[in-house]
């Protein structure tokens, strides 16, 4: 191997380590963990638990490709599990017969040219607490000339290949280390609220946009030396004040999306719930008709897209966010860095506009700062904190039909420019 690669690392992706049966948010536990045929067939070959393994698997189909998903126990925990809260799995068989998702979790490795990407998933409450450390913010450290070892482990881990095929289908995956450096100078700007930051991400995100479809993406590099050299230390803060801001409909719409993505999410969540009661959300009846006899049907009973909820309470905890955020703002800078490491943004969804995945990211910003407001209060604790931000990632960021949940719910409450989107923000 001639070749030389390197790779560019979360700097707290080393001090990661899982906590295994301590662990109380446990990735065993709760969400579906699809496996692949040969996987399932090297379990098989190496069955040590002592009765078929039909009982640890289910058959499953996605997009007319088989597949076995794990059987997960009525409690929702995987039955790999033993009483120790460990993998019997591992234990027994060995690392080698993990399915890939459990070997990997909370990693992800993307690659571009010879450069590796190493980030982690804010899905797991050991990385959420790695966050909570680091108040100087994350960074990228490089690791140069890798092993041959390293380069196929990294290369048997991949979730995203910036390779020439992909870049014939997005040209400007072409500029991924220039967009990637934009989003993180911008989200890192400490000269700016967090707010502000997302929304300076947006007017970049707007011009790439277009850059890309008027196929002018070789111009893409240029724009961003200029943009940021116009960005920092706060020179655009001024230009940033001109945006209407409407709380009412912010709070709606930000309701109604966390609603829907919250009920769509991968997984159970009581945070909604908890959420729901605290500002009394409205619900409305749905109701179909039924075609046989004409006659209303109620159906389920749901949240409308412009629902009403207990003012009062909500301005208190608005007031709660104002004050958590005076000495978090790291995290949450660190929690958005993360994720736009993780969620490879703008790319996440590559049938998707650049400015529609940076609307999916807006969302989850949103999302999670509603969340924080009224989930968070003052007899919460940072455990509280760690368990909303691993319940949030494993709903929204752990969903794959995210980056459209989004914009459909977007597009239906009409969010559909900038200055749209800088009521919610
Ligand atoms: S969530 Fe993280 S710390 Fe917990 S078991 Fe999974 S990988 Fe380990």
């Amino acid at each position: 191997m001639d070749k030389k690669y390197s790779a560019l690392k979360l700097n707290i992706f080393d001090k990661f380590k899982c906590k295994g049966g301590t662990c109380v948010q446990t990735c065993c536990s709760g969400w579906r963990i699809d496996i692949n045929l040969n996987e399932y067939e090297k379990i098989a070959e190496r069955n040590r638990f002592g009765k078929s393994l039909d009982s640890f698997f289910t058959d499953f189909e996605i997009a007319g490709k088989k597949k076995k998903i794990i059987a997960l126990n009525k409690d929702g925990s995987c039955p790999f599990l033993d009483n120790n809260k460990l993998c019997a799995l591992q234990l027994k068989c060995g690392e080698e017969f993990l399915p890939k998702t459990c070997r990997i979790f909370p990693r992800i490795t993307l690659m571009c040219g010879d450069v590796f990407e190493k980030t982690l998933s804010t899905g797991c409450e050991e990385v959420v607490r790695l966050l909570l450390d680091e108040k100087d913010g994350l960074a990228l450290e490089e690791e140069k000339s890798i092993s041959r070892g390293k380069v196929f482990k990294y290369i048997n881990g991949l979730a995203f290949n910036i390779n020439e095929n992909a870049i014939k289908d997005r040209p400007a995956l072409s500029c991924w280390f220039d967009i990637q450096f934009l989003g993180l100078s911008i989200l890192m700007d400490r000269s700016y609220t967090i707010e502000q930051r997302m929304l300076l991400l947006g007017m970049a995100m707007i011009h790439i946009d277009e850059f890309e479809k008027k196929g002018r993406t070789i111009e893409i590099p240029t724009y961003i030396n200029a943009f940021l050299e116009n960005v920092c230390g706060g020179k655009l803060k001024e230009q940033l004040s001109g945006f209407t801001k409407n709380e009412d409909l912010k709070v709606k719409t930000v309701i109604s999306q966390a609603a829907i993505l919250f009920y769509y999410g991968e997984r159970e969540s009581d945070i909604f719930d908890y959420i729901e009661k605290k500002l009394e959300i409205e619900k409305v009846n749905i109701s179909n008709v039924n075609k046989g006899t004409g006659e209303n049907e109620k159906v389920y009973c749901s949240f409308s897209i412009n629902p009403e909820y207990n003012k009062e309470t909500y301005n208190k905890c608005e007031e709660f966010y104002k004050n958590f955020i005076k000495d978090k703002e790291y995290f949450f800078e660190n929690f958005m860095v993360a994720n736009y490491l993780f969620l490879y943004i703008p790319f996440k969804n590559r049938k998707l506009s650049i400015f529609d995945n940076y609307r999916m990211f807006a969302a989850l910003f949103t999302t999670f700062k509603f969340c924080i407001a009224t989930y968070m209060d003052n007899t919460k604790t940072t455990d509280d904190l760690i368990y909303l931000t691993v319940a949030v990632s494993r709903t929204l960021v752990h969903n794959n039909r995210l980056t459209e949940r989004a914009n459909e719910i977007l597009n239906a409450a009409d969010v559909k420019t900038l200055a749209q989107l800088a009521i919610l923000l």
